[in-house]
């Protein structure tokens, strides 16, 4: 007798714990999703919404590099590869190459830091994915671009003002977020 309400009792459990089951599996039914339809079904793009100091993929601002190739060196895992030359003729220094290979980088942020005009900072792009790994090697010169030199007592060219303004900026927000101000080399002659 003790083992037949043994057993009408695990089958009276079993019975109770599948309708609890179901019960959470169907108030689903009516509940509003946790998901979110990526990247079509979404109020505004998701970079659009992400903070200044998000480490998305690199770029670089040409205009503003000085060539001083403290990323280059900074970098743990040599991601960046820069090529500079002087032209025999006008005596000027131009880029022959900057590339970032954004395949390896594992963006800590220390090339953006050390930067002293801003010029390399994070976007906040983050969709990288591409079938080919060699395009995953961003090319920022494509043709020789002379290197930046910061002007004593700020920027003058008017091309240029906003681009510096903008690097002082990232400096100030991402590389020294506790408010010191200053993005360095900008002063230099
Ligand atoms: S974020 Fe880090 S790993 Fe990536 S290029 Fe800069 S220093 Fe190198
Ligand atoms: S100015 Fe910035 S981006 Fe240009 S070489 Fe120096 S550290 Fe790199």
């Amino acid at each position: 007798m003790r083992e037949l309400i043994g057993y009408i009792k695990n089958i009276m459990e079993t019975v109770a714990t599948i309708f609890e089951g179901m019960a959470i599996t169907f108030s689903h039914l009516v509940r509003r999703p946790m998901t979110i339809q990526y990247p079509d079904r979404i109020e505004k793009p998701v970079q659009e919404t992400l903070p200044l100091r998000y480490r998305g993929i690199l770029e670089v601002d040409m205009d503003i590099c000085t060539g001083c190739l403290a990323c280059e060196r900074v970098c743990p895992i040599t991601c960046i590869t820069i090529g500079i030359e002087m032209n025999k003729e006008t005596k000027q220094r131009a880029f022959t190459h900057f590339d970032i290979d954004i395949c390896k980088c594992m963006y800590c942020g220390l090339c953006a830091e050390v930067c002293p005009t801003g010029s390399i900072r994070h976007s906040q792009e983050f969709e990288g994915a591409c079938y080919n790994p060699a395009s995953l090697v961003r090319h920022f010169v494509t043709e020789p671009v002379l290197l930046y030199k910061p002007k004593k007592g700020g920027e003058t060219d008017p091309r240029l003002v906003t681009k510096v303004e903008v690097g002082l900026k990232y400096l100030d927000e991402f590389a020294t977020p506790e408010g010191k101000a200053g993005g360095a080399g900008a002063e230099e002659g």
